[in-house]
């Protein structure tokens, strides 16, 4: 992975603060996660000047960054609180899977995990439905 700018990783981490209290997500508790997913968010802005998602493949990121999908904090989790990194996670480390379509591959892999803070974040959750056509129609 690319060594990020000093000042993207700082506005990134700065970010990640911010984002958990909006949210009322932790950061996790397994060492060193938190800290490869924040170095891979500020390597995509200073590569492309947008915290595009650093753990998904992209076959043309300048494409994929026209689209909102997988821009920090991406769909997944404005809508269904559910972060594939594990950057935004429950205390316990693990990713909230409580709000997703139950064929999610995120219910497949983790099973239910309950929100903790359900009165909190979700800002798009009313996208649920223009989330999953796109996930069809744009395999992403
Ligand atoms: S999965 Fe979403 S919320 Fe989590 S790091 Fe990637 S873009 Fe951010």
């Amino acid at each position: 992975m690319k060594v990020p700018s000093a000042k993207s990783f700082e506005r990134m981490e700065k970010f990640v603060k911010i984002y958990c209290e909006k949210t009322g997500t932790s950061t996790s508790p397994q060492e060193g996660v938190t800290d490869a997913v924040i170095k891979g968010l500020a390597a995509n802005v200073d590569e492309l000047k947008r915290p595009l998602c650093p753990c998904r493949f992209y076959p043309d990121k300048q494409e994929e960054i026209k689209h909102r999908t997988w821009i920090c904090a991406c769909d997944d989790m404005q809508i269904y609180k559910y972060c594939h990194c594990l950057l935004f996670v429950s205390p316990e480390g693990l990713p909230i899977t409580e709000h997703l379509p139950e064929d999610h591959e995120g219910r497949k892999t983790y099973g239910l995990v309950k929100d903790p803070t359900p009165d909190k974040g979700r800002a798009l959750r009313h996208k649920a439905a223009e989330r999953e056509k796109e996930r069809r129609e744009r395999p992403s």
